[in-house]
C-alpha cells in the first residue's frame, strides 16, 4: 500500500511539474509575441521631495497589455523576461520609451523632472548597455542628470568587472544611480562604499514598519543617517499615511514616493501634475500622450 501511495504522489507531482511547465512555456512564447508587437506600457509614479511635496522625478513602471484590455505587473513576468533572456530587448525599449516620453513632456532642461528606470542584472552584464544609454539619451537630447538608474542590490551579488565597469561609466556620463529595495536583498554594506551610487531607496517594507514600534522606527532612522554619513540622498518607498509621511520627514528622509503622494499610472495622467511652465521645449500635451 505504501508503494502505492508513494506511485500515486509521484504521478501527483509530475502533473503538477508538466503543467507549470506547460504554462511557463506558453508565457514564454507569448512574452516573445508581446516583445515584437509593443504589448508593453509605461506608468510613472511621482517621486516628490520631503519638503513641500514638489514632485522631482517619476518611477517607469513596467505594464504588459493583455488581450482583454487589463494590465499586468511586472511581478511575475520580469522574473521570465530574465531567465529566458528577452530582459535585454524589454529593458532597452523600456529605457528609450522613458528617456523618449520624459524628453518629449518635460522637455530638455536640466532642472526638469527626472526619470527613474529600473534595471536587471542582466542588462548591467550587456556589454552594449551602457552604449544603448548614452545613445538614447542623445537621441532624443535628454541630459544624463535627468535619469537615475534603479538597481535592486541582490543584482551586485556577484561583482563581475562587466558590472562594476558599468556603474562607473554610467557615473561618468553623469547619470544619476539609485540603489532599490535597500535592506531586502543579500546586503553588503561595503556595496555602498564601492559603487557610485548617489541615492537609496528604502523598502516598503521598513517603511510600513516604522510607525508600528520603537524598534522599526530607529531601523529607519539608522537607514537615514547611514545613507547621508555615505552621502547619498534617501528615497523613502512605498509612503501610504499621513503618520509615515510625518516620521520619515522628522527623521531627514529627503524624498516620498508611494500611494499617498500618487499611484503609478499613465504619463498623460501624472503630468497634469507637474507644472507646465517647466516644460519650454516640451512638445504639445497630446503628442506625447497619443498613442495611449
Ligand atoms: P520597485 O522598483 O521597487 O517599484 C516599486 C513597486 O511598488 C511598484 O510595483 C509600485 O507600483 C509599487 N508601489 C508604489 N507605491 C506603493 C505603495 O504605496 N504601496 C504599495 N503596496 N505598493 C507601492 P510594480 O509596478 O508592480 O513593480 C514591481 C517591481 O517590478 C519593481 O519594484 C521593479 O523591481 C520591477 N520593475 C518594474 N518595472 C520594471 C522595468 O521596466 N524593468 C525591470 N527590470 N524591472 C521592473
Ligand atoms: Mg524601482
Ligand atoms: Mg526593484
Ligand atoms: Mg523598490
Amino acid at each position: 500500500r505504501a508503494k502505492e501511495r508513494g506511485r500515486n504522489r509521484y504521478e501527483f507531482f509530475t502533473a503538477e511539474i508538466n503543467e507549470r511547465v506547460q504554462r511557463r512555456i506558453a508565457l514564454e512564447s507569448r512574452l516573445r509575441l508581446a516583445v515584437q508587437q509593443s504589448e508593453f506600457e509605461l506608468h510613472y509614479q511621482p517621486i516628490v521631495q520631503a519638503e513641500g511635496r514638489r514632485p522631482v522625478a517619476l518611477e517607469a513602471l513596467l505594464r504588459w497589455r493583455q488581450p482583454d484590455g487589463t494590465l499586468e505587473a511586472p511581478g511575475h513576468f520580469i522574473c521570465v523576461a530574465e531567465e529566458v533572456g528577452l530582459i535585454g530587448e524589454i529593458g532597452a525599449w523600456v529605457i528609450e520609451t522613458a528617456i523618449r516620453e520624459t524628453a518629449q513632456l518635460f522637455g530638455r532642461e536640466a532642472s526638469a523632472p527626472r526619470v527613474a528606470v529600473n534595471v536587471s542584472p542582466r542588462q548591467l552584464r550587456d556589454p552594449s548597455f551602457v552604449i544603448r544609454v548614452t545613445e538614447a539619451l542623445a537621441a532624443h537630447g535628454l541630459p544624463p542628470n535627468r535619469l537615475e538608474l534603479e538597481i535592486t542590490e541582490g543584482v551586485l551579488m556577484d561583482e563581475t568587472p562587466e558590472v562594476t565597469d558599468a556603474l562607473h561609466r554610467l557615473c561618468g556620463l553623469g547619470v544619476r544611480l539609485s540603489i532599490d529595495d535597500f535592506g531586502t536583498g543579500y546586503s553588503s554594506l561595503s556595496y555602498l562604499q564601492r559603487y557610485p551610487f548617489d541615492m537609496l531607496k528604502i523598502d516598503r517594507c521598513f517603511v510600513s514598519n516604522a510607525t508600528d514600534g520603537a524598534a522599526a522606527a530607529r531601523l529607519v532612522e539608522t537607514i537615514i543617517m547611514m545613507a547621508h554619513g555615505l552621502g547619498l540622498e534617501t528615497i523613502a518607498e512605498g509612503v501610504e499615511t499621513e503618520e509615515q509621511f510625518g516620521f520619515l520627514q522628522s527623521k531627514g528622509c529627503d524624498q516620498m514616493q508611494g500611494y499617498l503622494l500618487g499611484r503609478p499610472a499613465p504619463l498623460a495622467e501624472i503630468a497634469a501634475r507637474f507644472p507646465a511652465a517647466d516644460a519650454p521645449s516640451a512638445r504639445p500635451l497630446e503628442m506625447a500622450a497619443g498613442d495611449g
